[in-house]
């Protein structure tokens, strides 16, 4: 680099009188979204001491067998030199069992499935590979934060469907009327983080029937699948008529299996969709998590015990955590899967999430996330306020015996 250039990223006066000194570094694509606000809150956990019911990380790691795998698969050299592009033959077996096992899909773990370092990763090459700039891409508002990130990278265009208190339940009008020649994508979450809506069946069969009819690709986010309560069922969408040559379906081990620092991720979608997206990660990471790919690979043939197990403790954890929210005073959302509950601050008589989260270490000793950073409308966001359960249950009852002295 020149020297003029050195000292524009230093930003010191160049030669030229700094005129170029001017020009932000930071590109406009992602203007807007310099820090994420899970950076800032769990330095506030730290700094003040707090119960960082912000990031959803589970306190305690998934099963023990799983993290021997790991220490197994290094000791015997799996893995720890680049594994193949598309992933390990073991795991992206093991992910076409799982879908057959679940779902009744069957795929071939050759050509329609991808390992990728996390479902943030696959989030990214997927939008990366699919989109041109100037397409719209229709997706749940609030969304998870990535999603605004990745589609602004594609330099695409994202059109919020605004999910709306107090069922979060999408508008499938409204969605219709958002669709335009330009609309590209359609990308959905269910579960649905922050909101903890899970799309019914019927909701399922009228969006594949909007996605067909318009001819539209369709990325699904289901890293929560397996954390559906009260007996309800995950259905990807990918399984209906129609929906297969068109849907990318995205998950991970992170949530499934409690080891959320491992980032294996991936996408299972028709050997043109998986391929699109392959040519956008093998240019991200390449490959990523060597030996944690053997370990994931026998995780995701464990027993049945193992799902319900964590869907129960998860389950629990919610009832717990909601019930002690609405005993402290809050409006509470109860949610149908996930790790989050959406609170409402009104009832406390406040009204500005982004205030209350801040202030909250310092008045109750805990933290928690504004859902405003998840929406492009804030004020539509500004009064909820969500908090994690996927703790331990003698952390969650601290915390709430501590939020019930805010009243
Ligand atoms: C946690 C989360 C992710 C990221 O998953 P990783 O596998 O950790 O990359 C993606 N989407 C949603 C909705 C999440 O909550």
């Amino acid at each position: 680099m020149s020297q003029d250039g050195a000292c524009k990223l230093n930003g010191y006066p160049s030669e030229n009188g700094g005129a170029m000194n001017t020009r932000p570094l930071l590109n406009r694509r992602l203007d807007g979204l310099g820090t994420t606000i899970f950076a800032e809150m769990s330095a506030l956990a730290t700094a003040t001491g707090a119960i960082n019911l912000g990031q959803g990380f589970p306190d305690t790691d998934g099963p023990e067998s799983v993290r021997e795998a790991a220490v197994r698969a290094l000791r015997d050299g799996r893995g720890n030199q680049y594994p193949p592009g598309p992933g390990v033959p073991e795991l992206r077996q093991a992910i076409a069992d799982h879908q057959h096992r679940f779902y009744g899909l069957s795929l071939d773990p050759d050509t329609e499935v991808l390992v990728t370092a996390g479902a943030t990763e696959a989030i990214a090459a997927t939008m990366l590979a699919l989109l041109e700039p100037g397409d719209e891409v229709i997706a749940f508002e609030p969304f998870y934060d990535s999603y605004a990130a990745c589609v602004a990278m594609a330099g695409a265009k994202r059109v919020p469907l605004t999910l709306r208190a107090p069922s979060f339940r999408p508008d499938l009008d409204e969605l219709r009327s958002k669709i335009t020649p330009r609309t590209r994508l359609l990308l959905l979450n269910t579960p649905h983080n922050p909101t903890g809506m899970v799309l019914t069946p019927d909701e399922q069969s009228t969006i594949a029937a909007l996605a067909v009819e318009h001819d539209l690709l369709v990325a699904t986010d289901e890293v929560y699948e397996h954390l559906v309560f009260d007996g309800a069922a995950h259905v990807p969408i990918a399984s209906l008529p129609g929906m297969r040559e068109r849907t990318v379906s995205i998950s991970s081990a992170g949530k499934t299996f409690s080891f959320t620092g491992w980032k294996v991720g991936w996408t299972t979608a028709s050997p043109e969709l998986t391929s699109a997206v392959r040519s956008a990660k093998q240019y991200l990471t390449y490959v990523s998590s060597g030996p944690f790919q053997y370990a994931v690979a026998e995780a995701l043939r464990l027993p049945e015990a193992y799902y319900d197990g964590l869907r129960a403790d998860l389950q629990a954890k919610r009832d717990l955590l909601s019930e002690g929210l609405e005993e402290a005073g809050f409006g509470v959302y109860r949610p149908r899967g996930t790790y989050f509950v959406t609170t409402d601050i009104r009832p406390l008589g406040a009204d500005d999430g982004f205030a209350f989260c801040r202030s909250l270490p310092e008045r109750a000793g805990v933290v928690a996330i504004p859902n405003a950073v998840f929406y492009d409308h804030r004020e539509a966001g500004a009064p909820f306020v969500r908090f994690a359960f996927c703790k331990r249950t003698d952390v969650l009852e601290e915390a709430v015996s501590r939020l019930k002295r805010l009243g």
